[in-house]
Formats: structure tokens, C-alpha cells, sequence
């Protein structure tokens, strides 16, 4: 019979959800770990060979060193198969493709419900710690053909886009670097984003010069003070505030405006939730939530981020915090403010 009860469970097995198992674990406290897809999902998602902007030690877990073969930042593959040795090396047991989908407090417990492949199940649980990222969906544009098949709103791979015209949508780290490595991938490259210029503290200071040169050459044509009207098959419309519109040639459409927490498990269980963003409401001491029992983790705590402030790199805390707060240990210190993020 599988386990149907614990005294914690975890909901989310990204990078601070498995932090957070593996302290759990060696405390020797009960859980149940879920999550709607594999372990890792929004990395998985990231084009073939990305590599984190976050050096390797502001991304390692649970004490255990990333170490890579020639001292790069870990790449996307490199890092989930780091995040698979960490669940072999700890033996957490992870009910993945197992979306919990709704929260109920009964007594002094919660009825988790989840809902597998095979039918739904549901567990009890003592505490509750909602791990579930801050990026579950793309934003979207909102606009007429957005889910033509040759609209994406996540870069893939650059080499779907050799010899081919790619619109770009945006204009901070996803949209930049995805404009680069199309280019250099054989792509004839534009990018539309809506501001005048490309905001410098807002992209990587290694990735912007290389794509302003590259627009002032010609070779990226940069579409300012653009906004998409409409996306049609084989281009797209681009409304500018200065002239009449403009038709850009697109073979393909990549929409990458950021991304969106999917708070409804807070919303269910009755976190409080803050606008603009959805921001639970939680005691940054314990990371208990408004509602007793319940305890959020990872970039969670932000909802969905503006402007990226929470990154893996400064929520390693989260995890000792909680287990303090399990196990009425005195809370870590509040770690010191990062400089510099690097994410
Ligand atoms: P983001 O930082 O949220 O930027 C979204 C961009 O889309 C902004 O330029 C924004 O414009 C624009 N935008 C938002 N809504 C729009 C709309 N409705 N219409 C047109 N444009 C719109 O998202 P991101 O670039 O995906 O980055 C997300 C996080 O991932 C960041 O922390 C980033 O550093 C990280 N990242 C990491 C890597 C890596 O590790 N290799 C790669 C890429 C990204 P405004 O600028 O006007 O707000």
C-alpha cells in the first residue's frame, strides 16, 4: 500500500523542495513529497545546453558541491542531473506526475488531494510546505494568432530556427540571449520590445553588448518602441507609438515576456495573497504562512516577480527555517543580503 499519510508534506520537487526533503530526511521527519511533473520541470524547459548565470555554489543543495569539468557555470542538463544524484544519494521518494489540486483542513490536519494518472488519491498531513515556483506558465502577449503553432513562448532549440525568420518578443535576459544564440544558429533574427532601449541593470552585463552591436550592424533588426498587434502565419504585426505599423517577416514567433506563478494551492488553502503578484502572506522568520500548518519555500514566497529579486541563490534559507520552525530549533540567522545576484 502506498503511504497515504505524513507528518509533512511538500508540494514542488525543484531545486528548494528537494533542499528542504533531504533536511527533512536527515531530521528524520515523516514526509511526502508531490509534484504535477518530473523533478526539476521549469529547468527542464530551458534550450538545450543553457547555462545558469548563477555561479555553481549559489545553486548547489544540501551541502552536496556541484562540481563541473572545466569550472563553467553548470549547464541545464549538468544541474538536473546533479538534482537526480541528490534523490538517489538521499533516497527521497517523490511522487512525481502526482498534481496536488486541492487543500482542505480537517482538525488538526489537511487533506491533501492529488490527482495521478490512474485516478485521484488523497493523504493527511500534519503541515504543509508549498514549494511550487515562481515560473509554472508563460505570460502572454493577449493577442490575435498568440497560439499559432509557430508561436512559442519558451526558447527551445536555436537549431529549429537555422536559415528561418524569428520574431522575438521582449526585452530583458530570456529574450536577449535567445536572440544571440539564434543568430549565431543561422537565424535572421528581430527582436520588438516595447521600451526605447534595452535596460542595462536588467540584463546581463556580458549579454548586452554583444546584442547592441549586433543591432546597430544590422544583423539583429531591433523593433523599439514596439508592441506585437497581431501574429499571423508566416509574420506579425508590430504597432509602434511614432508611425503606422509595421509587418515583420516570422517564420517563427517567440513570445518571452516572463513567466507566472501559479498560486491557486495557496489560494485554496487560504494563504493570504497580496497584489500585484500574488504574494503569500508569511512570517520570513518561520516561512509559515497565515495559516497555521502551512509553510511556503522557494521562489514561491514571491509570487509572480516583476522585476526577479527571488532566485534559487538566496532561498537556501528557507529550508533550515522551516525545519526550525518543525522542530522548535532556534531559526538560523537571516543570511546576508546578496551583492551582487548572479541569476
Ligand atoms: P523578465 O525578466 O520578466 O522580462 C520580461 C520581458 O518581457 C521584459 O523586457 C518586459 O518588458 C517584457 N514584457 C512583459 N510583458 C510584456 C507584454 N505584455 N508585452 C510585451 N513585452 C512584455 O523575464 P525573462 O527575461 O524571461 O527572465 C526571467 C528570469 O530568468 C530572470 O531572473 C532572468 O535573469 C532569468 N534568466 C536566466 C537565464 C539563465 O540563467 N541562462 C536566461 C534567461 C533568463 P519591460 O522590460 O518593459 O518590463
Amino acid at each position: 500500500m502506498p503511504k497515504s499519510s505524513a507528518e509533512v508534506a511538500i508540494v514542488g520537487a525543484g531545486p528548494i523542495g528537494l533542499e528542504l526533503a533531504v533536511r527533512l530526511k536527515t531530521a528524520g521527519i515523516d514526509s511526502l513529497h508531490f509534484d504535477a511533473r518530473q523533478i526539476g520541470y521549469t529547468i527542464s524547459w530551458f534550450a538545450p545546453q543553457t547555462r545558469f548565470f548563477s555561479s555553481n555554489e549559489r545553486i548547489a543543495i544540501a551541502g552536496v558541491p556541484l562540481q563541473t569539468a572545466y569550472q563553467t557555470k553548470c549547464t541545464q542538463e549538468q544541474y538536473l542531473a546533479y538534482l537526480r544524484s541528490i534523490v538517489l544519494q538521499f533516497d527521497l521518494k517523490i511522487n512525481t506526475y502526482e498534481p496536488v489540486v486541492n487543500v482542505q483542513r480537517a482538525g488538526a490536519e489537511f487533506v491533501l488531494t492529488t490527482r495521478p494518472a490512474d485516478g485521484q488519491r488523497t493523504y493527511r498531513v500534519r503541515k504543509l510546505v508549498l514549494a511550487t515556483g515562481g515560473t509554472a506558465k508563460p505570460r502572454r502577449l493577449n493577442v490575435p494568432g498568440e497560439d499559432l503553432p509557430h508561436v512559442s513562448h519558451y526558447f527551445s532549440d536555436p537549431h529549429a530556427f537555422f536559415q528561418k525568420d524569428v520574431l522575438i518578443v521582449g526585452g530583458r535576459n530570456s529574450a536577449v540571449e535567445a536572440a544571440l544564440r539564434s543568430h549565431y544558429c543561422g537565424a535572421r533574427v528581430s527582436i520588438s520590445y516595447r521600451r526605447a532601449q534595452f535596460d542595462a541593470a536588467s540584463i546581463k552585463y556580458w549579454l548586452l553588448p554583444e546584442m547592441n552591436g549586433l543591432i546597430q550592424s544590422g544583423k539583429i533588426k531591433g523593433y523599439f518602441k514596439t508592441t506585437v498587434k497581431e501574429i499571423r502565419p508566416g509574420g506579425a504585426a508590430l504597432e509602434r507609438e511614432d508611425g503606422p505599423p509595421i509587418d515583420v517577416s516570422a517564420d517563427f514567433v517567440l513570445a518571452l515576456i516572463g513567466y507566472e506563478a501559479d498560486m491557486t494551492l495557496c489560494r485554496l488553502a487560504g494563504v493570504e495573497l497580496k497584489e500585484p503578484g500574488q504574494v503569500p502572506a508569511f512570517d520570513p522568520v518561520t516561512m509559515e504562512t497565515n495559516v497555521p500548518g502551512i509553510y511556503v519555500a522557494g521562489t514561491a514566497i514571491a509570487g509572480t516577480q516583476a522585476k526577479y529579486a527571488v532566485f534559487i541563490e538566496n532561498c537556501h534559507v528557507h529550508a533550515e527555517r522551516i525545519l526550525a520552525s518543525l522542530t522548535g530549533a532556534k531559526p538560523p540567522p537571516a543570511p546576508a543580503t546578496l551583492e551582487r545576484p548572479e541569476s
